[in-house]
């Protein structure tokens, strides 16, 4: 990342102000007890299901958002919709310098995808279910929002990066398949372009990070493995987000 991409235009000084999005309570539970975050009342809406839990790291102003649960059925808001409503909540309450989409993905085993990998997403982001075979629309449909990464990131985190591509479903349909190919995708999730263009929109530098916990091409269904990987999945990605923040508050990659 560079310098001045933390300079927001609402903050001309740099802006250590770092907010962490989450879509399921189980991803983000580790890290917020991890660094010992409380919850945060001053940034939510009432009338949104979104929850909010605030701390310090290393210098960091930091903010977890999860997009907290559907009342009627019980279950995290997954996907794309509450992704990009928290997102906008988030960037015009807390003002952050940096937003990070942290969660869970599915890999492929033919690009050397495994349980417990965590992909750093790069260059961009972009959807494997916005197809729109319009002229001018079919790019705009895949989107490719710029992930804005810090030099040495990954290397530094021990990450391995490659396109996030993003869709509404769990599971894939044959084109779905072509799509993700044809759009590089090292990791299938249900929110990171989404989040990455109210992002790319709002000018707020984003990356995702993704632990992976099932996969696309794999011989197990997805909501078998899924659900047998969340929980290591989730420790893993804390430790990532531990060595990520940990690189980004140091005074050289951001000053
Ligand atoms: N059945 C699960 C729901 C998981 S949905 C449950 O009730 O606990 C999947 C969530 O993890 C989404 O937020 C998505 O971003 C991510 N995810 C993990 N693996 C995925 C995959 N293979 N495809 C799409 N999203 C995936």
């Amino acid at each position: 990342m560079v310098d001045d991409e933390f300079v927001t235009p609402s903050n001309p000084s740099v802006n250590r102000r770092v907010a962490l999005m989450f879509a399921m309570e189980a991803e983000a539970a580790p890290l917020i007890a991890h660094l010992g975050l409380t919850p945060d009342k001053s940034i939510g809406d009432p009338r949104l299901p979104f929850r909010y839990f605030s701390g310090n790291f290393r210098g960091l102003d930091l903010l977890v958002s999860e997009n907290g649960k559907d009342p009627r059925y019980r279950v995290d808001n997954i996907g794309t919709e509450p992704a990009v409503l928290n997102t906008y909540v988030t960037i015009e309450r807390f003002r952050p310098g940096l937003v990070i989409n942290a969660g869970t993905a599915g890999g492929f085993i033919k690009h050397g995808g495994q349980i417990g990998d965590v992909y750093l997403g790069d260059p961009d982001y972009r959807f494997h279910d916005h197809r729109i075979q319009i002229p001018g629309f079919l790019e705009y449909g895949i989107g490719a929002y710029p992930s804005v990464v810090p030099a040495g990131l990954a290397i530094a985190a021990g990450l391995k990066t490659g396109v996030i591509s993003t869709g509404n479903a769990l599971d894939a349909t044959p084109r779905d398949l072509e799509m993700l190919e044809a759009n590089g995708a090292r990791a299938k999730d249900m929110e990171a372009a989404a989040i990455a263009w109210v992002c790319w929109t709002m000018k707020v530098p984003f990356f995702a990070l993704k632990s992976i916990t099932d996969r696309v091409d794999g011989p197990h269904a997805t909501p078998d493995e899924f659900l047998a990987n969340l929980s290591r999945a989730s420790q893993t990605l804390t430790e990532k987000l531990e060595a990520v923040l940990e690189f980004i508050s140091k005074p050289e990659t951001r000053d």
